[in-house]
């Protein structure tokens, strides 16, 4: 009907209207997917829609870049060898503000735009909590206007695909590329090359002064594919740049004596397969060689091309870096990024040592992710010298220095020495990279007040005594348009015609919804919402696990990769007690529940993929038990991924966040459930501290020993069996609850196959779940009395979306912007 001529070629690629939009897909249809009307499908609507939203970012996107390149703000850099980024069609369509004309548009075209959102195959480029933070970061950098680029490992397989087959988890390859990915863009013109093995050797240069040269054994390159991230609300649409491995087709063959070529050729890891496959790395860290190069790739890669806007595109100096940019270090993975920048500024640009220092510490900043000491990096010297031989001497060097200045500072402490040293002794040498990325930045942070304390007090406590001015706490934070915007249009609405949209960008205006909290007919529309996606959630569940649940349940969620710190067993005693319960009173009335679990362990995690067992057991036998199933309903919902998170985290009553304190560094999850109005049943642990404080004592669920508490309980020499064998304080519950798991009870009389867990709490349980077990079912049994009460029940949901303001990311980029990075808005036009 609208007929456009050459003037309107611009709104078919820019213009938000439906009309605009329409066309523009139907020429994609054309031009970009090329198939006939006959043969397509939903999918293809999907690539379609999605390249014409890309085409509507682009101009903001290269206005972005533009203002970057030149370099007039600051600008931050995020390293990260994970971007848990999820789905991106509805994600952009929701910050361009175009989602009614998208829906329109297709519908004109006779497709639904909720089936067309389901055809994306969403980049899983990440394990979990660590990878969805970048990703939640990114959307807030965006949407404050902040000039950033992320950078990162373009995976060509990502977290591997959960399949559930006889309750056992099996892996499968996650080939999130194979119907092409609409919105990166591939910049092979934008590549560097980056060596790896060989030796180094000294030599005079021109000024006759000392250097060392790198003679590697191998040299690859990696190609640049950038992805635009769209700010919600402002022209601000910044950059995801993810690196890929490709062979350098002129290999410098005379670096060889021409007898070695072959046996060069065969040593050499073939090129492609550096970015092949994310590493599950919830695993104790194996010197995994590949894991390693992964590393130093991007990392390399991402310095290189910082370097070069600064000096050939910019035409500043080097030492103007720090002014110009922030580079944050998600976690270790990226922290050979201290000796790669030295490496670059001394070797390759012939700065002085001292300088090239200074520059580093300046533009560096180091986050913590965790206290566990078993996923901690370290690399065993052996393998860091064959693999990075340059960059070993520059951290001996580094090493040297440092240790000066800590012995200046503690005369005669040798011990201090050796605990600091980036060179650990302990099990063969090592290069510790929590040291390193420690001692090359002039910031460090942990994700949540307690866990930055924790890292002060212990395992960077010497790092702490020696530069106190360098530690300070950055609670995590989550992005509220996906989780909640997105998530949860039912809430989003509700919130739009009750506090009005400005909680989208600032999320303190949730604070608004208090004076609803005790408002009946407010309170029947939210339960009224909740329902809704409870309801939604169920189809979900029905249609991909066959168990039906009712909406009308409280349902009980725990989501999350499956660790034993994180405790699902602890869950699935309280499962198993309340069969008990059932079982020996069938009069007993509990408030009905619908359990729900969902979560990856990594494949090599044994007792974790005998948890998936566990749960999925206990599914089976609740289920199919007539008296039992009567009040409760188990599921494991299969390969949880941030598409399925959207259905999951807005249908919960109740979150489960009861990891042994301590050991959960902030969590994530927690805070996308508050936002989505579930009350946390949850230890003082990571962020649920700040959570409690910001809702209120009495709207949160709390149980269990606290961080001092698990470590009194240690050092007196804890003993599981004594919590089962004593007939107080829950033994004797504890004690069927087990038994009900080692007698075949929930496994057809097999009495093997939990064996493994059963005695691993029995015997030696070191997250303490027997500890915890009986305050955390008496607690339980204070969340079922609440249930009860649906008023009182409405109050604390609403409460706890009203105040969980303080957990939007965009507070968290804010304080990294004003303490660590020094980064300001700058509005793009
Ligand atoms: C938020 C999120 C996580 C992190 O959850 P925690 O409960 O903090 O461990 C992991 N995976 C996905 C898909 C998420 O969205």
């Amino acid at each position: 009907m609208t007929h456009f001529d050459a003037a309107d070629d611009r709104d078919i690629r820019a213009g938000l209207h439906t009309d605009e939009l329409r066309q523009a897909v139907e020429d994609h249809l054309l031009y970009s997917i090329g198939r006939p009307a006959s043969v397509l499908t939903p999918e293809h609507y999907y690539r379609a829609l999605s390249l014409a939203v890309r085409d509507r970012m682009q101009e903001r996107w290269m206005a972005s870049t533009q203002a970057f390149l030149d370099l007039s703000r600051k600008v931050t850099c995020y390293l990260s060898a994970e971007f848990l980024m999820g789905p991106q069609l509805g994600n952009n369509l929701l910050n361009l503000g175009i989602e009614r004309q998208a829906r329109e548009a297709l519908a004109a075209l006779g497709h639904d735009l909720d089936e067309v959102l389901a055809c994306e195959q969403e980049p899983g480029l990440g394990n979990g909590g660590l990878g969805r933070l970048a990703a939640c970061y990114l959307d807030s950098l965006a949407t404050l206007e902040r000039p950033a680029i992320g950078y990162g490992i373009r995976y060509e397989f990502g977290i591997f695909k959960q399949e559930i087959q006889n309750g056992w988890q099996v892996e499968k390859t996650d080939n999130w590329l194979v119907n092409g990915n609409p919105w990166e863009i591939a910049k092979p013109d934008v590549n560097y090359p980056v060596q790896w093995g060989g030796y180094t050797e000294a030599y005079l240069d021109d000024g006759g002064d000392y250097r060392v040269r790198w003679i590697p054994r191998q040299v690859l390159k990696g190609i640049s594919f950038d992805t635009p991230i769209q700010g919600y609300g402002v022209n601000t649409c910044n950059t995801l740049t993810l690196w890929s491995a490709r062979a350098i087709e002129s290999f410098a063959l005379d670096a060889f004596n021409s007898g070695d070529y072959y046996r060069a050729v065969e040593n050499e890891v073939s090129s492609e397969t550096v970015t092949k496959v994310l590493y599950p790395n919830d695993e104790p860290e194996a010197g995994k060689r590949l894991r390693l190069l992964q590393q130093y790739f991007f990392v390399s890669c991402s310095l290189q091309d910082i370097l070069h806007i600064l000096e050939d595109l910019a035409g500043l100096p080097v030492a103007a870096l720090p002014e110009q940019f922030a580079l944050q270090l998600n976690d270790t993975h990226p922290s050979i990024a201290v000796a790669e920048l030295m490496r670059l500024l001394v070797d390759t640009r012939g700065l002085a040592w001292d300088e090239a220092w200074r520059i580093t510490v300046a533009t560096l900043g180091y986050t913590n992710h965790t206290l566990l000491p078993e996923a901690l990096e370290t690399w065993p010297l052996a393998m860091f010298q064959e693999s990075l031989p340059r960059h070993l001497e520059i951290i001996y060097e580094i090493n040297r220095r440092f240790l000066d200045e800590v012995a200046a500072k503690f005369p005669g402490d040798t011990e201090r020495l050796r605990r600091m040293s980036l060179i650990g002794e302990d099990n063969g040498k090592s290069v510790r990279m929590a040291h390193l990325a420690t001692v090359g930045s002039h910031a460090v942070n942990g994700v949540a007040a307690l866990h930055s304390e924790l890292l002060k007090s212990s395992v960077l406590k010497d790092f702490y005594e020696l530069w106190p001015e360098r530690f300070s706490n950055k609670t995590n934070g989550v992005t509220p348009r996906r989780f909640l915007a997105l998530a949860n249009p039912g809430l989003r609405a509700l919130l739009d015609t009750t506090v009005g949209p400005g909680w989208l960008t600032d999320l303190s205006k949730l604070r608004e919804l208090e004076p609803f909290a005790d408002d009946a007919a407010f309170g029947a529309k939210w339960r009224a919402v909740k329902r809704a996606n409870k309801a939604r959630l169920a189809d979900y569940i029905q249609t991909n696990t066959g168990v039906e649940l009712n909406p009308d349940w409280l349902f009980d969620i725990q989501v999350k990769r499956i660790h034993e710190y994180k405790r699902q067993h602890l869950n699935v005693l309280h499962i198993a007690t309340l069969y008990h319960r059932l079982k020996q009173n069938p009069d007993l009335q509990i408030a009905p529940r619908a359990f729900v679990f969902g979560g990856k362990a990594a494949p090599g995690y044994f007792m974790a993929k005998r948890i998936i067992k566990l749960i999925n057991a206990v599914a089976e036998t609740v289920n199919a038990d007539p008296v039992v199933s009567r009040f409760m309903k188990v599921a494991f919902v299969p390969n949880f991924n941030v598409q399925n998170a959207h259905l999951i985290y807005p249908a919960a009553d109740l979150s489960e966040q009861i990891s042994t304190a301590g050991k959960e560094a902030s969590g994530t999850g927690n805070m996308k459930f508050m936002l989505n109005g579930a009350l946390t049943i949850g230890t003082l642990d990571g962020a649920n501290v700040e959570m409690r404080d910001e809702v209120g004592a009495e709207n949160f669920f709390l149980f269990g020993l606290t961080e001092g508490e698990v470590e009194k309980v240690k050092a007196a020499g804890y003993r599981p069996g004594d919590y089962i064998e004593r007939d107080i304080d829950g033994g004797a519950e504890l004690r069927a609850a087990l038994d009900l798991i080692a007698d075949g009870t929930f496994s057809a009389g097999d009495t093997d196959v939990f064996r493994p867990l059963v005695d691993s709490l029995r015997f030696d349980d070191p997250f303490l779940v027997l500890a915890d077990y009986a305050s955390y079912v008496a607690c339980q049994d204070r969340v079922d009395a609440a249930w009860h009460n649906t008023a009182g029940w409405t109050r604390m949901s609403i409460l706890n979306t009203a105040r969980s303001g303080k957990f939007s990311s965009d507070r968290a980029i804010t304080e990294y912007c004003d303490d660590i990075w020094d980064v300001s808005a700058l509005t793009v036009h």
